[in-house]
C-alpha cells in the first residue's frame, strides 16, 4: 500500500525519516508550492525563490534516484493554494494507507495538521525533526525547575552532549566556554567582505525567477540578481568556502558594520541550514575540525558554533515552550504601529536606511543590524512587536517562526518580559557609531541628543529606560544606567523626553 510522504518547503532533507524511510516505486512525496504560503505576509520574493527552486531541485533528485513525486508547481491546474487542500487532493487521487509529514516549524501549521488529522480517513503521523540538536523532551527535561532560562547554561551542556569543542578531561577547549569578549572589535579601516559564492542559475533557478516575478509583484524584495544556492551539493559548497575562506575572521569583527558591506565575515549559512540543505551538527564539526587542524582560532571557532549549538537549539526550545501565546506577547506595552519606511527604506537615519538596503536587496542583513539597529529601533520607539514580529518573518531569507520570533520578541524587542534575555538590548547612538561607520554622513549627529540634529536613538535611548524604570532598575546588570540617568538633573530629563517624543511623532508622519 502506497503511504504519501509530505515534505514541506524547510524539510529538504534526505536525513528525516520521511525521506529516508521511503519505499522505492510505492511511496509518493508530496511537494507543493501554494499561494497561501507565499503570501500569508510579504515575504521577501528571493526566500521565495529559494524556496521554490530548492524544492524543485530536491523533487528531481528523488525522482533520479528512483522516487516517485507528486510535484504541485503554484500554477498547475487544479492546485487548491493550501497545504491542506493539496494533501486532500493528493488522497483522493493516491488513495494512500497512510501520511507521512515531519513536524513543521510553525505552531500555524502544526494546529492545521493536527486538525487535518482528525478529519482525514486515512492515519496521518506527524513524525519528530530530528535535525535539531535537541528535541522538544529534552529541551522540557533541561528547563523544568529552573528559576531562569539562559542561553550560556544551555550551551555548557549541549556542547558536552555534543562533545563539540571538549577535552578528554571533559574541560572546554582552550580551558573556557565562551570568548565572546574577545569578538566585539570595531570595525577597522579597510574591512570589507571577502569573495562570495554566486551559484549558476539553471533552467529550474530560471523558471522559478519568472514565476515569482509574474506572479508575487506585491512581495517584498528585489529578485535579482539571484546568488542562492538551491541544491545540497551547492549549499555543501557554500559551506566548505565559508570554512577555508571565512570562519578564521569571523569571531574579532563579528559586532562590527559597515556601509555597503551586507556580509563582512559572517556564514550567510542560516537559510540553508533552516531549509535544511544543511545540517546543523555537520556544520559545527566542520568549524571544530578547522580549529582542531590549526586553520581557524578558538575565539572564532567557539563563536560560531556558540550560535548554533547554543542560540539556535535555545530559542527553538523557547518557542516551542511558550507558544501559542509567545507570539501575541506585549510585557513592555509597546503600542506604536510599525512605521512605513521598514518597508520602504525612506528615512534619515543612515543607520536604519543601510540595514533596510542590504534586507530589500539580499533578503539579509547580520545579526548586528537586526539587533541593534533596526531591532533596537523599535525596542526604543515602542513600536508594537507583533509587528516587528511579522515584519522579521517576510523579510528575511533565513526566517521561518520557530527561529525568527524569540529572536524578535524575545531578544530584540524584550517583549517576554525577559524569558529569553536577562536586560533588554538596547544602545544609544554611541554604540552604533562605535561599531559602525553608518554615522559618517548622517543627517542626525550621534554625539547629539536635543534638536534639530539629534540622532534619534539617544533622546529614545533615555526616554525608554526612564518609562520602564520600575521594570528594569531592579536588574543586577543596569544600575550604572539608572545612575547616569540621575545625574543629568530633572531639566535635562525633561528635555530628554521631549525630545524623544518629538522623535515619535516624526515617526509617525514620516519625517524621521
Ligand atoms: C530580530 C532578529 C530576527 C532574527 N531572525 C532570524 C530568522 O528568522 N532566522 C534565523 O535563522 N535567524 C534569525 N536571527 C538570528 C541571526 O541574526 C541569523 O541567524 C543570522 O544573522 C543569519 O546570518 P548568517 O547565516 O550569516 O549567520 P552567522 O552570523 O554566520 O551565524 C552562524 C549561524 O548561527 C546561527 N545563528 C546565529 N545567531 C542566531 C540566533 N540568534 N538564533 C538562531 N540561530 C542563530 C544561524 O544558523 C547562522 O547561520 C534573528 C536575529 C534577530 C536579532
Ligand atoms: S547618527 Fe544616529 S541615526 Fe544617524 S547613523 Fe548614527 S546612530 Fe544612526
Amino acid at each position: 500500500m502506497t503511504v504519501l510522504r509530505v515534505i514541506l518547503a524547510d524539510q529538504l532533507s534526505a536525513q528525516l525519516e520521511v525521506v529516508a524511510r521511503a519505499e522505492k516505486g510505492k511511496d509518493v512525496f508530496l511537494l507543493a508550492e501554494v499561494m497561501a504560503e507565499a503570501i500569508y505576509v510579504r515575504h521577501h520574493v528571493k526566500k521565495i525563490a529559494f524556496q521554490f527552486s530548492a524544492m524543485r531541485h530536491f523533487a528531481e533528485a528523488l525522482k533520479s534516484a528512483g522516487y516517485k513525486v507528486r510535484y504541485v508547481g503554484l500554477e498547475d491546474d487544479g492546485n487548491s493554494q493550501s497545504l491542506g487542500g493539496e494533501i486532500l487532493r493528493a488522497v483522493e487521487a493516491l488513495r494512500p494507507s497512510r501520511i507521512l509529514i515531519t513536524e513543521p516549524g510553525e505552531w500555524r501549521l502544526r494546529d492545521d495538521f493536527e486538525a487535518l488529522r482528525l478529519a482525514l480517513p486515512v492515519p496521518f503521523d506527524i513524525l519528530p525533526d530530528t535535525r535539531f540538536l535537541c528535541s522538544h523532551a529534552e529541551f522540557e527535561a533541561w528547563a523544568v525547575g529552573r528559576r531562569e532560562l539562559r542561553m550560556e547554561y544551555f550551551y555548557r551542556e549541549m556542547r558536552r552532549r555534543h562533545h563539540l569543542l571538549m577535552e578528554p578531561d571533559g574541560k572546554p577547549s582552550g580551558g573556557r566556554w565562551n570568548y565572546d569578549a574577545e569578538n566585539r572589535k570595531p570595525p577597522r579601516a579597510g574591512l570589507d567582505s571577502p569573495r562570495r559564492l554566486s551559484f549558476r542559475k539553471d533552467a529550474i533557478t530560471l523558471a522559478v525567477l519568472d514565476l515569482v516575478r509574474r506572479r508575487l509583484p506585491e512581495n517584498y524584495g528585489r529578485l535579482e540578481p539571484f546568488h542562492f544556492a538551491v541544491t545540497r551539493q551547492q549549499a555543501l559548497r557554500e559551506l566548505d568556502h565559508f570554512i577555508t575562506h571565512i570562519l578564521p575572521g569571523f569571531g574579532d569583527y563579528q559586532d562590527a558594520m559597515i556601509r555597503a558591506e551586507p556580509y563582512l565575515r559572517h556564514s550567510l549559512l542560516a537559510a540553508y541550514i533552516n531549509a535544511g540543505l544543511l545540517y546543523p551538527l555537520e556544520v559545527c564539526r566542520k568549524a571544530e575540525d578547522a580549529y582542531r587542524e590549526g586553520h581557524a582560532p578558538l575565539n572564532a571557532t567557539e563563536g560560531f558554533i556558540r550560535q548554533i549549538l547554543g542560540w539556535r537549539a535555545f530559542v527553538r526550545g523557547i518557542y516551542w515552550r511558550f507558544m501559542p501565546g509567545y507570539v501575541d506577547s506585549n510585557a513592555l506595552e509597546a503600542r506604536e504601529p510599525l512605521p512605513w519606511f521598514y518597508w520602504s527604506g525612506d528615512t534619515n537615519m543612515a543607520c536604519m536606511k543601510e540595514a533596510f538596503q542590504h534586507t530589500f536587496d539580499h533578503a539579509y542583513s547580520h545579526h548586528i543590524q537586526r539587533l541593534m539597529i533596526t531591532g533596537n529601533f523599535a525596542l526604543l520607539a515602542g513600536i508594537d512587536p507583533k509587528a516587528v514580529h511579522e515584519w522579521y518573518l517576510a523579510v528575511y531569507a533565513d526566517a521561518y517562526e520557530w527561529v525568527e520570533a524569540p529572536n524578535t520578541i524575545g531578544m530584540a524587542l524584550h517583549a517576554d518580559g525577559g524569558l529569553l534575555a536577562s536586560k533588554p538590548y538596547a544602545a544609544s547612538g554611541n554604540y552604533i557609531k562605535r561599531m559602525s561607520n553608518f554615522c559618517d554622513g548622517c543627517a542626525y549627529d550621534p554625539s547629539v541628543s536635543i534638536g534639530e540634529n539629534a540622532c534619534p536613538f539617544n533622546a529614545l535611548y533615555w526616554d525608554f529606560l526612564a518609562r520602564h524604570r520600575g521594570r528594569f532598575s531592579g536588574n543586577a546588570r543596569m544600575p550604572y544606567v539608572y545612575a547616569n540617568w540621575d545625574k543629568m538633573g530633572a531639566d535635562k530629563q525633561t528635555a530628554l523626553r521631549s525630545q524623544a517624543e518629538a522623535h515619535r511623532v516624526a515617526m509617525r508622519e514620516g519625517r524621521l
